[in-house]
């Protein structure tokens, strides 16, 4: 068996130990003489397997006790319209800021249920900056401010948590919750598709602030009112029982490799690496500002597009693939999320100095 450096955007890689602890639990979990996958939700086991999760990323996150956490259906992309139909509450409008093709999807579906005040764009810097606090117009009377933490095909990732007053602040945190420590106090709501840094596709994670809770759009589905589901333990209905699963095994890795703060310096590490070697680079670019580089993203240019093919097909025979970029944005993306190895990397950007080598 080879295995390959996956350097996709989501589903990504998850960590090999995860793997290999899942496939040795695959028919029989702990002498239960079942897999994860045929057992009840309402069982025993299976709900041992739920709280223990829940524990281990109240534990990572420091979650307070006045937040629920939700294990959710419909990824990322159904929070656009979850979000308003449960935080609304009554008011006419949200502040979104937007800062690429996640939060112009956020944008636009909450257009469906209010009226959404962009507060502050990118737009002018083509996506590659996040616009200062100071310039944002905020209204005081908005519903909440969302932002997206980390915009995966951009790669431009907040490095600081905004104040916004009295608002709830929301963040679409899909592809950068766990990467580093994160004060969850500072928010009121925070969601995450589960397929970049948490576990498989299938699960979207939900922390909210018990007080936002309990003013649904009258049409909001009762399975994605927050409150019915925080109710109901994340079990109004089936949950997505496997991916909570091997989503509890992948926060007992990262709790064996030090928490957060130990993922941080990883990730740090890791993305400097790669950084570092694009900028001395004369064949390759990294088109966004340097105080906003994503951690978990990396985007990259060459200089001329026409060799796009040759370096993608030298990568893949090098077992370094899903690097080609975002069919939005072209060019190069290397996401390197937790799982990423720092081996992973180093062979990248071995790989990226043999190609300018050739080619530069
Ligand atoms: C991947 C991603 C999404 C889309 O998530 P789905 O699970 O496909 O709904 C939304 N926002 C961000 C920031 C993402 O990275």
């Amino acid at each position: 068996m080879t295995r390959v450096f996956n350097f996709s955007a989501g589903p990504a890689a998850l960590p090999e130990p995860v793997l290999r602890q899942a496939a040795s639990e695959m028919l029989d979990w702990h002498g239960s003489g079942m897999g994860v996958m045929e057992m009840s939700h309402r069982g025993k086991e299976f709900i041992s397997i739920a709280t223990e999760a829940e524990a281990l990323l109240r534990e990572l996150l420091a979650v307070p006790s006045n937040y629920k956490v939700l294990f959710m259906q419909g990824g990322a992309i159904a929070e656009n319209a979850l979000v308003p139909m449960n935080l609304l509450r009554g008011k006419a409008s949200a502040d979104y800021i937007d800062t690429g093709e996640w939060s112009k999807k956020s944008i636009q579906e909450a257009r469906k249920y209010c009226s959404v005040n962009v507060a502050a764009s990118a737009k002018a810097s083509g996506y590659t900056s996040i616009p200062p606090r100071s310039e944002w117009q905020l209204d005081p009377n908005a519903a909440y401010v969302h932002i997206c933490s980390n915009e995966t095909i951009g790669g431009v990732e907040y490095f600081f948590t905004p104040d916004v007053g009295d608002v709830p602040l929301v963040a679409d945190m899909s592809s950068n919750i766990l990467s580093r420590p994160l004060d969850v106090s500072r928010y009121g709501l925070i969601y995450a598709g589960a397929q970049k840094n948490i576990g498989p596709s299938g699960l979207t994670l939900v922390i909210v602030r018990e007080d936002l809770l309990g003013q649904p759009h009258p049409l909001l589905p009762t399975a994605f009112d927050y409150k019915t589901v925080a109710d109901n333990e994340s079990m109004y209905n089936t949950p997505p029982t496997y991916a909570i699963y091997i989503a509890g095994l992948v926060f007992q890795w990262i709790k064996a490799q030090g928490g957060l703060a130990a993922m941080e310096q990883h990730n740090r590490h890791k993305a400097a690496l790669l950084y570092n070697y694009l900028a001395q680079s004369s064949l390759y670019s990294c088109p966004v500002a340097p105080d906003c580089r994503s951690l978990m993203n990396v985007p990259f240019r060459l200089k001329d597009s026409a060799l796009d093919d040759a370096f993608l097909k030298g990568a893949q025979q090098r077992g370094l693939v899903q690097l080609k970029g975002h069919r939005s944005v072209g060019g190069m993306r290397a996401s390197i999320y937790n799982a990423m190895p720092l081996e992973g990397v180093q062979a990248l950007v071995d790989y990226l100095r043999e190609f300018e080598a050739r080619h530069g």
